[in-house]
């Protein structure tokens, strides 16, 4: 055994896939998982540069590390992720924290192994690749995530909203090719995993980079229903412009794929949407909602916020408000802008933080709002639901159109689809009970 390995992951899904790669090479070179940072021999921190805060708090956890380091030497740290990518973030981070030992970025993850191997000849490597290169297959990937199995279909993006930084740290769209796609799909429900949630940028581009025309994300869906077994496939992240009438048809002609989509609005005027380079109105984004019900109803909806966009006004602001109140979502993931350097946004008028904070308490407490009158529709009704969590008689799950239901078993039933009746709600959440 080489030591024991920490990972610190910042982030969205990708990151948290990502680090399951990055512990997959970790154990390949003979790495055991740590419980805690202190007991470790290598720390990693998988960052996100995607708002300011989740950098700012890389920075705080890599000081904390050093601290450790001074009554523990020996000890090595590794940083990757989006904040190591960008570009000159290599040489800032190794002259802030020269006790780092290894820098990578998004690009090269695949070579970690390759850098773990040089760890005890050298004191530091630093590799940082500009361009994105070919998918790479077959890096290791050791899962944590239960009874669901992330499965990249994709990477990067090509859309450049005018405040996201990933297609400059993620690179252009690289489709993995089909048919490792559905051996992964099929070889991880023969290992017993109950739900496929697949992963990209934007998952509806899937194949346009491909030479086989015939290859996009309606019939990749469909193949992936079309394989044996029970299960539930899942997927992240849609944007509006590009979610098609073909693949919402898929989704609704099969038990496998789940009754929800995350489609992220991020803001409803179109003054804004236009700033944001989203390339689609709120009549666009309101006529696909109801093109979604109508081909699947009760279908589980949430979205993407942001609020206190550069330069955006009180009237904008209520046009968002209006898409909540009319689309009733499952889940709202609220943001605050956050500037990002390098992206056109950030050269825009800026929005002053307080109506930033008051803008976003109130779409909270809309939100909580929705939540609980669609939460108090649900009482009555029974939902197949996959349990994901077991403990002391009480089960959690979620149920195909993504509502979490908390309910009581005897039986640890972790990885079933179980039949459970809402019989309560509080504060969002929903209780029920098993149906024998
Ligand atoms: S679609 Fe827009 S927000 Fe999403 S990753 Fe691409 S550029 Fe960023």
């Amino acid at each position: 055994m080489r030591g024991k390995y920490f990972i610190n992951t910042y982030g969205c899904q990708m990151n948290v896939h990502e680090s399951e790669k990055l512990a997959g090479i970790l154990r390949e070179h003979g790495y055991t998982e740590a419980n805690t940072l202190e007991e470790c021999d290598i720390v990693v921190f998988n960052t996100c540069c995607v708002r300011e805060t989740a950098e700012y708090r890389v920075l705080g956890n890599l000081g904390i590390v050093k601290k450790l380091k001074e009554s523990k030497p020996d000890l090595k740290v590794a940083v990757c992720g989006c904040m190591a990518q960008k570009p000159g973030a290599e040489q800032a981070l190794k002259k802030r924290c020269p006790f780092i030992n290894i820098i990578f970025g998004t690009h090269n993850l695949h070579k970690f192994g390759d850098y773990l191997d040089l760890l005890d000849s050298k004191k530091y490597i630093g590799e940082v690749w500009d361009s994105e290169g070919e998918v790479v297959e077959n890096v290791p990937v050791y899962r944590t995530s239960g009874v669901n199995a992330w499965v990249n279909i994709m990477y990067g993006c090509n859309n450049f909203c005018s405040y996201c930084i990933v297609p400059y740290v993620r690179g252009r769209e690289r489709s993995r090719n089909e048919s490792v796609i559905l051996d992964d799909v099929k070889r991880l429900i023969g290992e017993g995993y109950k739900e496929i949630t697949l992963l990209g940028q934007n998952v509806n581009s899937y194949g346009n980079d491909l030479a086989d025309k015939e290859v996009n994300f309606a019939n990749l869906l469909d193949k992936i229903a079309n394989l044996d077994g029970k299960f539930k496939v899942r997927f992240m992240t849609s944007h509006p412009k590009d979610l098609s009438e073909d693949v919402v048809k898929v989704i609704s002609s099969s038990e496998k794929l789940a009754d929800y989509i995350h489609l992220p609005i991020q803001a409803g005027s179109d003054r804004i949407l236009a700033l944001m380079n989203r390339r689609y109105t709120k009549k666009d984004y309101l006529n696909k909602i109801d093109m979604i019900r109508k081909y699947i109803p009760g279908v589980g909806l949430s979205s993407d916020i942001m609020v206190g966009f550069p330069t955006e006004t009180e009237e904008d602001f209520l046009e968002t408000v209006d898409v909540v109140k009319r689309v009733g979502y499952n889940n709202l993931f609220t943001f605050i802008y956050s500037r990002r350097s390098g992206t056109p946004a950030d050269k825009m008028e800026q929005v002053d933080i307080k109506i930033k904070k008051d803008r976003i308490s109130r779409l909270i407490d809309l939100q909580f709002e929705i939540g609980n009158e669609e939460a108090t529709k649900c009482v009555g009704k029974t939902y197949e639901v996959l349990c994901d969590e077991w403990k002391n008689g009480k089960a959690k799950g979620k149920s195909s159109c993504e509502k979490a239901i908390s309910f009581a078993s005897a039986d640890d039933i972790v990885g079933k689809f179980v039949p459970v009746k809402i019989t309560a709600t509080k504060n969002n959440q929903l209780k029920g009970e098993l149906v024998k």
